[in-house]
């Protein structure tokens, strides 16, 4: 009979990874929170534009405009490399 024990052993769990994530949404939520206070909800950090509905609907926590989120994506893709 075979044993399907080496099923188990997958990729090593990384909780430091998941926890600092974490801390990040917490951080998000807190920033969006206080845009709320502010009364600046909703407007892009970067540039200062609306954030579209669309956007706010599918991301309440956006902090940035679509295209601010692009440029920042593309660039920590470049720092990434
Ligand atoms: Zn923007």
């Amino acid at each position: 009979m075979e044993t399907s024990s080496n099923y188990d052993r997958g990729k090593p769990q990384e909780p430091l990874t998941k926890l600092i994530g974490g801390v990040a949404v917490i951080k998000k939520i807190n920033r969006a929170l206080e845009r709320l206070n502010n009364g600046d909800f909703g407007v892009c950090e970067e540039c200062g534009r609306e954030i579209s509905e669309e956007r706010l609907k599918a991301r309440p926590m956006a902090a940035l405009c679509i295209e601010c989120k692009r440029v920042e994506e593309a660039e920590e893709k470049i720092k990434g490399l």
